[in-house]
């Protein structure tokens, strides 16, 4: 019948992909039947192989939904797990060790699962079939088994045999029907017995009669009957004969030996041969009458998911594949967009401010902390005094604050600082959308840049260091450089004359203020003085006699609370740079430091200046050869590399369907797509039903 079977097998697979719900469900046969009733070996039969779990106690744990898809221009036979991605198994024994395995991986404890497992066969020698096969009924409960286990097989049972399911009930003939708990579970959901077909197995163990008289079903009436099988193996199995021939030829032996009572003329069923094509006809007329039902029900979830992806997404549609390519050109957008923050003048800029900081240090090491700093201003203020009569003393100072300057790691410390920008840049964008829905992308990513950075950092900072290598000797200053400078110490002194500002009105706010500040500062004064004292004695190897004195002290440090103690020191160090800051602001904006380079041994904060400016352009520009050019120039290829054509179509799936929005949308116009083919499958079958049934040769 224009392998109706077929076509709504495929139909069925398709609508159990994206729902399993029971009002999409087309029928399937679902074999019950207790241990050892030979289920195993009539499903065998039918396939023709062994594959099925053996062993004492490999009961089967999971209900296995086994399609057979009958392939006539093939010789070729193979098994498939679609859920595990294996390919084609054409070994069967490999099929059943992963049958075995998969039954073994549900917890003793458990006993059975809900779970089916779905196996495929294509054979040129299979029906079109589904069959379920259900967890045997146990009789016996064991030591080991769970004492709900019995319920649970029942409750698993009874969810497969609703309708519109055909039940395939297997029963011994060696046991009587009343005891069958096949028969019984089916009685239950079909007392009429309309959808239930009998199999009675080991015909070979009773007399040809009774065996007869079990088939007549007149005892327990079936509407689909009883087929008698005999599924054991007789004879000795030669070398290159399978099991499932034996099998056959076993049957054939066996029924052709008792032709009196089964032959054409008893109207018994027997046989594998006569069981396959009896479950064909019965699976088939039962699709033809669930054709209607599930053909408006496929209609109306199609409707449903039209509208929906109409509503939610205007009806655009979305590849996993232009997903993960439009993730990777926005990334590549993303980060082309930041790296407009690390252009030239911005480098210098972050250069500049970190040197800046390098020329206050050395400022204070060598100038602020020498107590005749003092008479260095004096001196730029006296207008008598020629630059080049100003004592050795202030030279070597000038030389030494530039040498700290220009050996103080400037190639590590400014290749570090825009590498660091570099990280912080890519961290945030892997953090960010749409990477925080694909963490593994989000790590690989990181990992890539970062080494990237790794490899460029040794061989920029050398370069770096190597270019500022001459200022290291000398360093010439020209009146432009000289002027710049001078903007920019004066700038950068007065950002510090701020900051320290700020910082001594805050303690005073702290501690209760200025009035109350000055006494702080003027106690922690002496505390340091006598600090000094008693250090002095030390050395000089006075002993503290007066252990009065030495309490009068200690109580003395209790006057303010450490906090404040704390706060007074930081007032008195503030207000020290303050003066200095000061004094020194006024010898920069003096006639003197206006005049020019030749006065630098006086003004040494813009000769240190103008140097950190060309520390940074010259940083700047190599950091831009060796380190940023590299940089840019490799990462959107590492993305590409690393990202992209790392992934198969399986990854590419996995990491769209990481993303919630876009799995929603793939999901949606997944199952859209699928009920589309289903409807117009089912609809092909109703017109082909519809012209068999009108047409002049059924009548
Ligand atoms: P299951 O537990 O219901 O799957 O039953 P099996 O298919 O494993 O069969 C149980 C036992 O009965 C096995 O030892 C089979 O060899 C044997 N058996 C199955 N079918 C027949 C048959 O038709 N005749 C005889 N004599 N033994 C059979």
């Amino acid at each position: 019948l224009m392998h109706l079977t077929r076509k709504l097998i495929e139909v069925r697979s398709m609508l159990l992909s994206i729902d399993q719900s029971d009002a999409l469900k087309l029928p399937s046969i679902v074999v019950i039947g207790s241990q050892s009733s030979g289920k195993s070996s009539v499903l065998e039969a039918i396939v023709g192989h062994e594959f099925l779990p053996k062993g004492s106690n490999m009961v089967t744990r999971r209900p296995i939904e086994l399609t057979l898809i009958h392939t006539p221009d093939t010789q070729e036979e193979y098994g498939e797990f679609p859920a595990l991605g294996l390919g084609r198994i054409t070994d069967f024994s490999n099929i059943q060790r992963t049958l075995t395995d998969l039954n073994l991986a549900v917890p003793a404890s458990d006993a059975v699962s809900n779970e089916p497992i779905d196996l495929r066969i294509y054979s040129p020698r299979v029906p079109d079939l589904t069959l379920i096969d259900l967890p045997g009924y146990i009789q016996i409960a064991s030591m080991d088994q769970p004492e709900s286990l019995k319920e649970k097989i029942a409750g698993l049972c009874e969810k497969y045999i609703r309708e519109p399911n055909i039940v395939l009930a297997v029963c011994a003939a060696d046991v009587d029907l009343a005891n069958s708990p096949a028969l019984r579970a089916s009685r239950k959901v079909d007392p009429l017995g309309l959808r239930t077909i009998g199999v009675i197995t080991k015909m070979d163990l009773v007399p040809p009669e009774q065996g007869a008289t079990i088939l007549s079903g007149n005892r327990y009436p079936l509407h689909l009957g009883y087929v008698g099988v005999v599924c054991k193996p007789s004879g000795k199995k030669a070398r290159n004969e399978s099991t499932a021939l034996l099998a056959r030829n076993g049957e054939s032996d066996y029924f052709g030996s008792h032709r009196e009572h089964f032959g054409g003329g008893s109207n018994l069923m027997v046989g594998t041969d006569t069981l396959r094509s009896r479950l064909m006809e019965v699976l088939e007329s039962s699709m033809a009458s669930s054709l209607h039902g599930i053909t408006n029900a496929v209609q109306l979830e199609l409707e449903e998911a039209q509208y929906q992806f109409k509503v939610q997404y205007n009806d655009r549609r979305i590849s996993a594949e232009s997903y993960v390519a439009e993730t990777m050109d926005a990334l590549k957008a993303r980060f082309k967009e930041f790296t407009v923050q690390f252009r030239k003048p911005q480098i210098r800029a972050k250069l500049k401010a970190m040197l800046d900081d390098k020329v206050l240090n050395v400022l204070e090491q060598l100038y602020w902390s020498d107590k005749r700093a003092v008479e260095l201003s004096a001196l730029a203020a006296d207008p008598k005094v020629k630059p080049e009569n100003v004592e050795a003393y202030w030279k070597y100072k000038l030389d030494a604050a530039s040498s700290l300057l220009t050996k103080s790691g400037v190639g590590r410390d400014s290749t570090l600082l825009v590498a660091d920008g570099l990280r912080t840049l890519i961290d945030s964008i892997a953090s960010g959308e749409p990477f925080n829905f694909h963490p593994r992308a989000a790590e690989r990513l990181i990992q890539f840049s970062h080494m990237i950075l790794r490899e460029r950092i040794g061989i920029t900072s050398d370069q770096v260091e190597n270019c500022i290598k001459p200022y290291k000797y000398e360093a010439d200053v020209d009146s432009r450089e000289w002027e710049a400078g001078r903007t920019q110490a004066i700038e950068l002194f007065e950002r510090e004359t701020e900051m320290c500002e700020s910082k001594l009105k805050e303690i005073s706010k702290r501690v209760g203020g200025s009035r109350r500040l000055s006494g702080l500062m003027g106690y922690v004064k002496t505390l340091e003085e006598k600090e000094k004292e008693r250090k002095q004695k030390r050395l000089n190897g006075i002993e503290e006699e007066h252990a009065e004195n030495a309490a009068s002290v200690s109580e003395d440090e209790y006057r303010y609370p450490p906090a404040q103690v704390l706060d007074g020191r930081h007032a008195i160090l503030c207000s020290d740079r303050l003066s200095i800051l000061k004094l020194r602001l006024a010898a920069l904006k003096s006639k003197r430091c206006k005049a020019g380079p030749e006065n630098d041994v006086l003004c040494p904060e813009i000769f240190l200046n103008a140097v950190a400016d060309k520390l940074a352009y010259t940083s700047a520009m190599f950091i831009n050869i060796e380190l940023l050019d590299h940089f840019f120039y490799q990462f959107p290829r590492e993305i590409d590399s690393r990202l992209l054509y790392d992934l198969d179509r399986r990854e590419i799936v996995e990491f769209a369907r990481e993303n919630p929005t876009v799995r929603r949308h793939l999901d949606l116009q997944e199952r859209k797509d699928k009920l589309e083919e289903a409807s117009s499958i089912t609809c092909r079958c109703v017109k082909s039903l519809i012209k068999h049934y009108t047409s002049p040769t059924a009548r």
